[in-house]
């Protein structure tokens, strides 16, 4: 028989000092170029205007390339060449062949996964672990579930005949930029649609890199084209009329100045913008996973996440317990080096946005607030915001009801189920959401009560292309993902 020993004799010791090895991941495969060129009809070219902009590491500040500022004249040759592309040649082609260069795409981006990964670290400042295994295989995925779609559009709406509409004009945030790019053109190739993409200021270059990758699976010129520049690059796409589509991700402020510009023209428009989320915790959920889901949920890509679970709500009998657990398991997490492999909160994409969240912090305590930081230490160049969150917050707090694109939570806590229910709803915003609870029927009740477009059960912020993401209210209209995310791209006529 096996000895067992006594537990009396057990001391179980804690040491909650000791530090992990630095871990980083190898940047010596990267070959970033001084400045990088526009991507129109499928080579790189000079902006028109000569200006370029430099894009900057924010975990130390370095800059890391320069790259074209795309003007009007700039986009008007982009949307041309989109224009071309889309007459001449990707319209004419049979489906399945172009359901093939999206498979060619996705099988590239495979092959240099490693690569993007890094650079998507080092441009953006998220932590390597998501970037390596959430950002660059989701964006992968997109393509290839897509690719899929291509030869099969005809059958998407029984009863019907879909046609694409054209030249999509697409304009994508910076906290997730390869993702975004895989999320807006790999449904709009599909549907048979041609493309100008417009990447964030901030996080240009794996834009950059998918548009090399997309000239070597070799798709006709001007099918994809790739643009960068700030907001009036932006504006000028919405505005070109030669646009029959605008998708755009990014802030609520801009998204109303896009739904302006196009109104009263014939342009289709998606929609995907801020979000306020409400994760909320029963006390018959299972608390340990409940709170993994809760750390997920908001300290994930550094809070930079427009799902990002920043309202908690935990039921009161169990909210000290919940506090507790979360505090400590805050304290574990390491802030810092994002190519590091053990860390979990990277950078904060920009000085910009850091100033932004440290404003809402001042506000937060300002409102009378309870702010609990880590104990963490963090470098001292670049941006950086240590785990944070909130209590003795209430509904009407701006820091509950406004977004903070960062990794702060504000708890509330509430009694009976009606309760939450009118709490997580009386927000401007309806992007999503989450429920932690031991019984199935609690789920199904508040899940259909949220006003929000993803609803996550017992788990937060899982994706995947066949599944729709969007939002009610001031976080968007339309959907992207799944069949819902083709349909956008595709003119339906009813037999
Ligand atoms: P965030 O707050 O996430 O940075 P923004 O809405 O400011 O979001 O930016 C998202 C994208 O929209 C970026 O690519 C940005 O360059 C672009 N953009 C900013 N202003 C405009 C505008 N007026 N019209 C079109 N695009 C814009």
């Amino acid at each position: 028989m096996a000895k067992t020993k006594s537990k009396k004799n057990v001391a179980i010791k804690f040491d909650t000092d000791w530090k992990y090895d630095p871990a980083p991941e190898s940047k010596d495969h990267i070959r970033l170029q001084e400045s990088y060129d526009l991507f129109i009809n499928g080579e790189f070219s000079k902006p028109s205007s000569g200006k370029y902009f430099e894009t900057i590491n924010p975990a130390n500040e370095k800059k890391l390339a320069m790259v074209a500022d795309a003007n009007e004249k700039d986009v008007d040759r982009a949307v041309t060449s989109a224009r071309t592309a889309y007459d001449k040649t990707w319209s004419k082609m049979p489906a399945k062949e172009r359901g093939k260069y999206i498979y060619r795409i996705a099988r590239i981006m495979q092959e240099r996964a490693r690569e993007l990964a890094v650079i998507e670290s080092m441009d953006g400042g998220k932590a390597i672990r998501e970037s390596r295994d959430v950002d660059v295989p989701l964006a992968a995925a997109h393509f290839f579930y897509y690719a899929g779609w291509a030869d099969k559009v005809k059958y998407a709406v029984p009863g019907a005949s879909a046609k694409p509409l054209g030249v999509a004009g697409q304009i994508i945030p910076w906290n997730f930029p390869l993702l975004m790019a895989a999320w807006k053109i790999a449904p709009a190739l599909a549907a048979g649609n041609t493309v100008v993409l417009k990447p964030a200021e901030t996080t240009p270059l794996t834009a950059l890199k998918l548009a090399e990758i997309i000239r070597d699976a070799d798709l006709p010129p001007g099918v994809v084209n790739i643009i960068t520049g700030a907001g009036a690059t932006g504006a000028a796409l919405v505005n070109h009329p030669g646009i029959d589509k605008i998708a755009f991700t990014g802030s609520t402020d801009v998204g109303k100045i896009i739904q302006k510009a196009i109104a009263g023209t014939n342009k289709k428009y998606t929609l995907e913008l801020g979000g306020k989320a409400a994760n909320i915790i029963f006390e018959d959920a299972a608390i340990d996973q409940a709170v993994e889901g809760i750390i997920n949920g908001i300290f994930f890509n550094q809070g930079h996440v427009c799902c990002a679970g920043s309202r908690l709500f935990i039921q009161e009998s169990v909210a000290k317990k919940v506090i507790r657990k979360l505090k400590d398991r805050m304290e574990t997490l390491i802030v810092g080096d994002p190519l590091d492999k053990n860390t979990d909160i990277g950078a904060i994409n920009s000085k910009m946005q850091l100033d932004k969240i440290k404003q809402y912090l001042k506000i937060g305590v300002n409102e009378g607030g309870e702010m609990f930081q880590t104990s963490c230490s963090v470098p001292s160049k670049g941006f950086w915001c240590k785990p944070t969150l909130f209590t003795n917050v209430s509904q009407s707090s701006r820091i509950v009801q406004e977004e903070i694109f960062g990794p702060v939570l504000a708890i509330q806590t509430f009694r009976t189920v009606e309760e939450v229910i009118e709490k997580a709803n009386n927000i401007p915003y309806g992007l999503s959401g989450g429920v932690w609870t031991d019984k199935g029927s609690k789920i199904f009740k508040v899940t259909s009560a949220l006003r929000a477009g993803v609803v996550w059960a017992n788990t937060y912020n899982k994706f995947d292309p066949t599944s729709p993401f969007g939002g009610y209210k001031e976080s968007g209209v339309g959907r992207e993902g799944g069949l819902h995310g083709l349909m956008p791209y595709l003119e339906v006529e009813h037999n």
